[in-house]
Formats: C-alpha cells, sequence, structure tokens
C-alpha cells in the first residue's frame, strides 16, 4: 500500500511563520495537488462535494496545515496522563472509529507545525510531576505513523522525549511505513503499539489503513530498533470463527517477533453508541458491522452516553480466549487491560 498523499492542501496564513509550515507549503506548491488558504484549520468552509457523503470522502483525503493554539493538553486516562497534539484526523477509514463522533464534520486530517510551542508546553508538564514520569499519548486523535512520511513530526518528537529522563511517548498505529522511525534516538522511551485484528475485522471494517501482514512485518521492524511494543486489539468481535482468527493473529505475531520481552497487550471489545451507529450506517451504508441494540448490554458512559457492549457471558468467553492466547503466545508478556 502507497503512503497517503493527499488530493487538497489548506495552509493557515500563520501555519507559513513556522520552518515546517514554509517546508510543507514549498513541498506541495511544486506538485500538482491543490494548495488552498484557509483562515482557520478549525473551519474549512469550501472543501468540494456535493452530498455531506461526498464531502465527507473528500475531507478524508484533504491535509490541513495549522498552528495548533490550545497549548492545554487533554488528559488521556488511563494509559497515560496527556494527549499529546500533533495532528487531528486520520485518512484511514475504519468503519468502526471513534472520531467519527469526535471530529464530527471536520474529519480532514490536520497537522500542527509549531513544534517547539507544543514542546514548550509538554516540558511544563513534565516539570509538574517530576520525580514521577509523565506519560503523553500522540494518538488520541489521529494516527501519527499515517502521515510521518509527510510531516517528520513523530520522528521529532520521539527524539524530544528521548532526551527527557522523566516523560515517556506511546502511540498506536494501523500503518506500515515505519521505516524513518527506526533509528530514531528513541533511548527505550517510547512504546510503539500496532492496532491489529483478526483477518475478518481488518478486511471488512478497516479500508484505507495497511494490511494486516504489512503490521505485522513493521512490528518486526520495531522489535528489531529495540523500541518497547505493545498490541492494541481492537475491536474484539464475535463472528463465526472468531476463536481461530484470532489464534491465527497471536500465531502470526508469534512467529515475527520470537524474542521481544518488553512487550504490553490492550484488549478492547467492541462497543457501539447509537450517536455512532447512525452516523455509521450514513457514511458506509452497506456496512456488515453488527450493531443489533437489543442483543447488547447497556453500559452508562460519562456525559450520559449509553454504550452497548456484548452481554456478560460473551465478554467472559472473549477475556478468557484472549488470556489463554496471550499467556500461550507471549509469556512474558503484559496485558495493560481488558474492556
Ligand atoms: Fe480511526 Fe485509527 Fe482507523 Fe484512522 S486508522 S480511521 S484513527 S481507527
Amino acid at each position: 500500500m502507497k503512503p497517503f498523499q493527499p488530493d487538497l492542501v489548506y495552509f493557515e496564513p500563520g501555519a507559513l511563520d513556522y520552518p515546517l509550515g514554509k517546508e510543507l507549503y514549498e513541498k506541495f506548491s511544486k506538485t500538482d495537488i491543490p494548495v488552498r488558504i484557509t483562515k482557520s484549520h478549525n473551519r474549512i468552509t469550501d472543501l468540494p462535494g456535493e452530498s455531506d457523503l461526498e464531502k465527507y470522502r473528500i475531507a478524508k483525503r484533504t491535509l490541513v496545515v495549522g498552528v495548533r493554539k490550545t497549548l492545554k493538553f487533554e488528559q488521556s486516562k488511563p494509559s497515560a496522563d496527556y494527549a499529546l497534539p500533533l495532528a487531528t484526523g486520520c485518512m484511514g477509514h475504519c468503519h468502526y472509529c471513534y472520531l467519527q463522533t469526535t471530529l464530527g464534520n471536520r474529519p480532514y486530517v490536520r497537522v500542527y507545525v509549531n513544534l517547539d510551542e507544543i514542546y514548550g508546553a509538554a516540558l511544563k508538564y513534565i516539570e509538574e510531576k517530576k520525580p514521577q514520569e509523565t506519560v503523553f499519548e500522540a494518538a488520541c486523535t489521529s494516527d501519527p505513523v499515517g502521515i510521518e512520511h509527510l510531516t517528520g513530526t513523530l520522528r521529532k518528537t520521539i527524539e524530544f522525549i528521548g532526551q527527557n529522563e522523566f516523560a515517556r511517548l506511546r502511540f498506536v498505529t494501523k500503518y506500515a511505513n515505519v521505516d524513518s522511525l527506526l533509528d530514531a534516538k528513541h533511548n527505550g522511551r517510547t512504546r510503539f503499539r500496532f492496532s491489529v485484528n483478526a483477518n475478518y475485522v481488518v478486511k471488512n471494517f478497516e479500508p484505507a489503513t495497511s494490511p494486516l501482514e504489512d503490521r505485522i512485518n513493521a512490528a518486526g521492524k520495531v522489535a528489531k530498533a529495540g523500541y518497547p511494543m505493545g498490541f492494541i486489539i481492537a475491536p474484539i468481535m464475535i463472528f463465526e470463527g472468531w476463536e481461530e482468527q484470532y489464534q491465527d493473529l497471536l500465531d502470526k505475531l508469534r512467529e515475527k517477533l520470537p524474542t521481544v520481552n518488553d512487550i504490553t497487550f490492550e484488549l478492547i471489545t467492541h462497543r457501539f453508541t447509537k450517536t455512532a451507529k447512525n452516523i455509521i450506517e450514513q457514511r458506509y451504508p452497506k456496512t456488515k458491522l453488527v450493531m443489533e441494540e437489543e442483543v447488547r448490554k447497556k453500559k452508562w458512559g460519562p456525559y450520559g452516553r449509553t454504550k452497548y457492549v456484548y452481554q456478560d457471558a460473551h465478554m467472559q468467553a472473549i477475556k478468557e480466549h484472549m488470556k489463554q492466547l496471550i499467556e500461550g503466545y507471549f509469556p512474558q508478556a503484559e496485558i495493560s487491560y481488558f474492556t
């Protein structure tokens, strides 16, 4: 799969005051990709497209280069302290992605060029928590590896964190273009995680991301580069043959990573809200995602939102099966959480 190239690029005028903004402007101006100016990266009003669906598809292939003004970082509990804002939005088309609801009608891919200001804010958070470590998550609102070939921002961030003994970085990706990150000076302070799943889930619900085999090969390279590693298996689904397919996944991971010691697994079962279901059905009308409220258990989330999760018996079956597989294939691994 070829790395993502946008069909359209917008720049905020302020972005051109930063070296990365200038560099990107010069780079895209030399290509055939149309370049436009927008007053604000938060509000693009002239996106092409007739219908909402067409606009959505075009937005997913639109890059917006801007300046991150809010330097107050969102919390990112429980697995990290703060979300590190390097980008917002993703070109992937995962049907179940939570960005469908959180980004609303702004699904375009925003990247921020004021890196020194973002790092300055991060340093303040690190100072506040010293001598305890501050953990930053760089993939809360985007897939930073998927756009790394365009910006180079993730490598810089890995090296920035690598220099600071009180900081840790983590991110997760469904993209395999990791080569530019392999020799970054990470100093063991970045946990590089891949999002993987059963073949059925990847094939049916994750268009415009790297094929599973490529992700697993990329994980092998990242392991050789000495990064602490992790896998997020999400959303775990029940479908015909799910037990064998998850076994097959763990089998492939083991084959590629025979000697890795520092490795974590995060396990998240499939869940949805009514709002997400409505959006998914509009954007992916032919989706095979099963979202039947009647057969699920209601779980109350924050802000009064109800999530539909699997019934207890299914949850238990998934938990036991996945735990048994991970313990069998990776006895040294830590299961960070199951939900
Ligand atoms: Fe969402 Fe990740 Fe898929 Fe991008 S790759 S659409 S962030 S789930």
